[in-house]
């Protein structure tokens, strides 16, 4: 399980969770990761494979491109985990999830929960994910 977050831009918090070996990216709601909200993302923007234990990211013929680490994707290119890419306004992050405790909220009361819980086990309180 892989999660894709949203470091900045229009859409600054979303994540989005997956296990799939294919993950499409645009502004289209049928992607994955879908950013309707950024302006300058295109319909279908880019795709994310995993090979073995690698991941690839490659343009899919956006307007305004694809970038890792500033560079422009011009065919596919190696997209480490914790490397920060970017589509128009928004930048996002890959992060492997290896196990449930990888990846907890903690809660404003200090109390950690899985991420796939909404409540806090101890308070109650909604828990909104930091990523
Ligand atoms: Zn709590």
């Amino acid at each position: 399980m892989i999660k894709i977050v949203v470091l900045s831009g229009p859409m600054d918090g979303f994540e989005f969770r997956t296990d799939k070996s294919e993950i499409t990216l645009g502004k289209d709601s049928q992607h994955i990761v879908a950013l309707p909200l950024d302006p300058q993302v295109s319909q279908n923007h880019a795709r994310i494979t995993r090979e073995g234990d690698e991941y690839w990211v490659e343009d899919t013929g956006s307007s305004n491109g694809t970038f890792v680490e500033n560079q422009r994707v011009e065919s596919k290119v190696v997209l480490p985990p914790e490397t920060i890419f970017k589509m128009g306004r928004t930048a996002l992050k890959l992060k492997a999830i290896q196990s449930p405790e990888d990846d907890t909220v903690v809660c404003k009361c200090g109390v950690k929960n899985s991420v796939f819980d909404k409540w806090c086990k101890n308070c109650g309180r909604e828990l909104l994910s930091s990523g």
